[in-house]
């Protein structure tokens, strides 16, 4: 159930789309869970002890291209975010929970995902 195919409105298609060829097995990625709905991995670059992205097989550009009919599929995501945080040990110590979207929220991979980051005390509001 890759992205290829789904309507995109922005400006990547999903066969050009780094975390669609992820989901796919074209570029490795450290997974840590995948139920073929949700794929969920390391952050190559990783801002904190714990940083994991979440997201969709389905390629969706930003928060902006969420439909009426996502809606399981967002849910389905924050569990899965949960669940990776628990296993991950910071639930208890606390984490954040994060979707960039856009210029100004600082989204450079477009496609939809969750940062799950943990394991140091963030600041707020952020800069
Ligand atoms: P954002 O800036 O919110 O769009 O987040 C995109 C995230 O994807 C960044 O934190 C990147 O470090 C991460 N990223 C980019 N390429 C890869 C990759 N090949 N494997 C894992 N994470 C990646
Ligand atoms: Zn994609």
């Amino acid at each position: 159930m890759g992205g290829r195919g789904v309507a995109s409105t922005g400006s990547m298609s999903a066969q050009d789309c780094l975390f669609c060829k992820m989901t796919k097995g074209e570029i490795p990625a450290e997974v840590v869970h995948d139920d073929g709905e949700v794929f969920a991995f390391k952050d190559i670059h990783p801002a904190a002890p714990t940083h994991l992205l979440v997201i969709p097989y389905k390629h969706v550009e930003t928060l902006l291209e969420f439909e009426r009919d996502d809606e399981a599929l967002i849910g389905r995501m924050v569990t899965v975010a949960t669940k990776l945080a628990r296993e991950a040990g910071i639930g208890e110590s606390g984490y954040r929970l994060v979707a960039n979207c856009n210029r100004d929220g600082g989204q450079s991979v477009y496609h939809v995902h969750f940062h799950v980051l943990g394991g140091r005390r963030f600041g707020w509001p952020p800069d």
